[in-house]
């Protein structure tokens, strides 16, 4: 199913800047930094870029407002991301039309983007009162270990465009709390939205009295994002993008000693166990490996089905692939957006080229649609594709709407596939089995930083640590302790008695 009509890109423009108007932010046109739309493939407005001065000036800003900061107690630094966090409800619908303008995402999984910058705002309002650090017992008399934790100073934000606001706040309120300053340089893809939450995080600011420069953006391509990786006066790299973006990002970082947090692509798979019930595993395999146009670090790519009920399972998902809405993401029946680019589509049809020439079989998908209706943008059925071995190409992240749909008789094989490939970001299994289920949340089981049962790869909560491991690398933001990244741990020993003893029984003098 296609839907046939398209907003054009006037009507995208004159919504966009009526969200931006409700907002609040005044965009200066006429500048050469392109604001587009993939829903047309076209221009929206020429910004303008932030100069090598602008960058220096932020950067020198951001540190100078980071000494006030982290002498602010952090129950108040929290007022700041509760203010953001209302900011954010109050604007959600307008915020959530710019990230369907900009990303492409559909009506409900914008919202839902915006949902999940609310609810880390109110994680981390909460976190303001548990930065809790341990006592430790010492083993000396009279005297007390303890931990405590300090802020980290200055933390670049850089974003990948398919999340182009919500890993933002979840770098952002957690960052802010723990008393750090943030520089946000977006995707070169996604700048309205992020004019969008700058605009709400400097009104926030205003209304509490914190200081203007808590928060900085800087707009820009990959460059700009290079100055922040490359200045010792940036504490903490938090970097999220495609994994080769992370090879030229860490090892800059770790030249000069610096902190990275790495969160790069994935390669997630599903295993479906004979015993898996199919009703449930279908929605989940498809929301997962169709939902966001296969645009999720999280996307299901592989399917790893067991040989019994693979022929079941591929009929069942061949038709559900056949009836997927393709086309306009504001349409409320719309299922699958457009890709982010032309480029991106060269890129999954030079993967389903390679795979077909691997042995590879295309089952469901794969034709553009909308191409005369919108010649510059990229919409696509999603793709089935059964494959007989994890070849090169499978092994691959393609940031498309791609699954490959592999077999196994024992689940030590299926886990064996799963866990063979460079990615380990998330991972998931479909089984009534318990015994199952737990050998494959087990040490022996998913490498992955998220695994899941029942349920699919994609749509995490923010309430757990998200990231994951090898080419992945290595990175935890959001939930749980993984506010721990943003700050820095010392350990003080107090001495309150009247005799200096030392550790280890070592006498001296
Ligand atoms: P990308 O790597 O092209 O760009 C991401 C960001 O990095 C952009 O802001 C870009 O300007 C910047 N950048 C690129 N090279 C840089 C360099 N050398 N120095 C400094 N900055 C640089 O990624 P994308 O196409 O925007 O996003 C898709 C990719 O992101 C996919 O691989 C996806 O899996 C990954 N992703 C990962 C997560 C996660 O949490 N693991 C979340 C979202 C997206």
């Amino acid at each position: 199913m296609t839907s046939t009509a398209l907003p054009t890109t006037d009507d995208l423009r004159t919504r966009a800047r009526t969200a931006l108007d409700h907002i609040g932010v005044g965009v200066a046109e006429g500048g050469d930094f392109s604001a587009r739309t993939p829903l047309t493939g076209e221009n929206l407005f020429g910004l303008t870029a932030a100069t090598d001065a602008d960058t220096e000036d932020t950067i020198a800003a951001s540190r100078a407002a980071f000494l006030t900061w982290r002498a602010t107690p952090a129950p108040r630094r929290g007022e700041l991301v509760r203010r953001l966090g209302e900011l954010l409800r109050e604007h959600k619908s307008d915020l959530a039309d710019l990230v369907t303008i900009e990303a492409g995402k559909i009506r409900s999984e914008a919202l839902g983007e915006v949902q999940e910058m609310i609810d880390i705002c109110d994680f981390a309002v909460g976190l303001s009162r548990q930065l809790y650090g341990r006592t430790i017992a010492s083993e000396r008399p009279g005297h007390r270990l303890a931990e405590t934790w300090h802020p980290l100073g200055v933390v670049g934000v850089i974003s990948a465009f398919n999340f182009p606001a919500a890993v933002w706040s979840w770098n952002t309120a957690v960052a802010l709390v723990c008393g750090d300053t943030v520089i946000w340089k977006p995707s070169e893809l996604t700048p309205l939205i992020s004019l969008a939450c700058d605009h709400l995080l400097a009104q926030a600011a205003d209304e509490v009295g914190a200081p203007r420069d808590v928060h900085r953006l800087l707009l820009g391509d990959r460059a700009a994002g290079a100055k922040l990786v490359d200045d010792p006066r940036v504490a903490l790299v938090s970097a999220t993008g495609s994994t080769r973006m992370g090879r030229e990002v860490g090892p800059r970082v770790a030249a000069r000693f610096g902190r990275s947090l790495l969160e790069l692509g994935g390669n997630n798979a599903a295993i479906v166990a004979p015993s898996a019930d199919l009703d449930l595993a279908i929605q989940g395999i498809v929301f997962a490996a169709a939902g966001t146009a296969g645009q999720r670090c999280t996307t299901l790519r592989r399917l790893i089905v067991h040989r019994d009920i693979a022929d079941t399972l591929v009929e069942r998902l061949t038709t559900a692939y056949g009836k997927l809405p393709i086309g306009d993401p504001f349409e409320d029946t719309t299922l699958v957006g457009p890709l982010i680019s032309a480029a991106a589509l060269d890129t999954m049809n030079s993967a389903l080229t390679r795979v077909q020439a691997q042995g590879g079989k295309i089952l469901a998908g794969g034709n553009r649609r909308l191409a005369e209706a919108a010649p510059a943008a990229a919409y696509v059925e999603p793709v089935l594709v059964r494959v007989d071995a994890q070849t090169d190409v499978v092994r691959e992240e393609t940031f498309a709407p791609i699954l490959y749909v592999l077999t196994y008789d024992t689940l030590e094989e299926a886990i064996a596939l799963h866990n063979d490939v460079p990615q380990g970001l998330s991972s998931s299994i479909f089984t009534r089995d318990q015994r199952e289920a737990e050998i494959f949340l087990s040490a022996a089981g998913s490498d992955c930083g998220i695994a899941n049962v029942n349920i699919g790869t994609s749509g995490a909560e923010i309430g757990g640590a998200f990231g994951g491991e090898k080419d992945t690398g290595g990175g935890r933001e959001s939930g749980s302790d993984a506010w721990k990244a943003y700050m820095r741990s010392a350990t003080n020993t107090i001495n309150y008695s009247s005799e200096l003893s030392l550790a280890q029984g070592v006498s001296f003098l």
